[in-house]
């Protein structure tokens, strides 16, 4: 998955989260920037990514000696991440939504992209949910991209603007 489809991913994992455990994240507007931060973590591990380009000193090593979508692609990782955050005692929501962000971007690499990532690490095993082998950075992932971007768009109109929301609602019901 490309870093905007990702971040586009992290905010609407956001929102969703937010719908239905409300308080969990707390503020929207920081969770979803906290979100957009976290989902750009676990590509620490490639020197080609946003964030790899960032910090090369850390990613390069990182991939020479894991590879890509390995360890900071687990479970363990996030359970690493809750538990530095906790160790901080940074605030739990927004621990919460740096984590929704960060296994936002998991689940997006299982979900676009031929190869899967190590979910379970240390077992070598790769995990993918991709059962139409949508490629990184195609068409299908184009697709995907758009759709995030109109519901994160529904979304925070639903939440700032109900009244907004409804009436386009009843526009596109005219015209459909
Ligand atoms: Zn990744």
């Amino acid at each position: 998955m490309m870093a905007k489809t990702h971040q586009a991913f992290a905010v609407f994992s956001v929102l969703m989260v937010d719908k239905f455990v409300p308080g969990l994240v707390g503020n929207l507007c920081v969770a979803c920037c906290l979100g957009f931060i976290g989902a750009l973590l676990p590509d620490l591990d490639s020197p080609q990514s946003s964030f790899g380009r960032i910090v090369p000193m850390l990613s390069k090593p990182f991939h020479k000696i894991l590879g890509h979508r390995t360890v900071t692609h687990s479970l363990f990782a996030v359970a690493v991440l809750h538990f530095t955050f906790m160790a901080f005692s940074l605030k739990p929501s927004y621990s919460n939504a740096i984590c929704v962000g960060y296994i936002s971007h998991i689940i997006g690499d299982m979900l676009i992209g031929k190869n899967g990532v190590t979910l379970f690490w240390p077992l070598k095993q790769k995990c993918s949910i991709n059962p139409i082998r949508i490629p990184v950075a195609g068409f299908g992932e184009y697709v995907v991209f758009n759709l995030l971007i109109v519901c994160i768009a529904a979304r925070g109109l639903h939440q700032f603007e109900p009244e907004a929301y409804h009436l386009l609602l009843k526009g596109i019901s005219l015209i459909v």
